[in-house]
């Protein structure tokens, strides 16, 4: 049995909460609030608790699904972002770059948040961007 723990902070919100991600054999486990961090002192909200949730969960999609009408297609990630690419594309030469809007996840990490709204401002040329930590 291979057992340890991962000192890390919560990524849902900017309270930044401190708790040790359990990894038994591999298999991530539920946090564990840490009573030694100077904001949280051993507390997590709702959120927080279930922050390793997404991780392990049988739902998760680990490939992407391209829609054909009803039905959706697994797609190779080249396929699904050339896609993706073209209709934005597709709609900013149509509509205006304030046609688009990008909405970040806490779920991601920092450096992919910003890269994002990196991408939305310089790429596509709007500044759409929000973040479901602000709600
Ligand atoms: S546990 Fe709750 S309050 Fe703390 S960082 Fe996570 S979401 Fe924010």
């Amino acid at each position: 049995m291979n057992y340890k723990t991962v000192l890390t902070v919560c990524p849902y919100c900017g309270c930044g909460c401190g708790m040790y991600l359990p990894v038994l054999d591999g298999q991530l486990g539920q946090p564990i609030p840490d009573k030694t961090h100077p904001l949280s002192e051993g507390r997590l909200c709702i959120k927080g608790w279930a922050a390793s949730e997404h991780v392990v969960s049988p739902d998760r999609l680990t490939q992407p699904l391209v829609r054909t009408g009803d039905d959706l297609k697994q797609a190779t990630w080249d396929e699904a972002l050339d896609l993706v690419a073209s209709r934005l594309m597709t709609l900013r030469d149509r509509h205006g770059p304030d046609s688009l809007a990008f909405l970040c996840s806490a779920k991601c990490t920092n450096e992919e948040n910003y890269l994002l709204q990196k991408f939305a401002r310089t790429t596509v040329g709007t500044n759409n961007v929000d973040h479901c930590a602000r709600l």
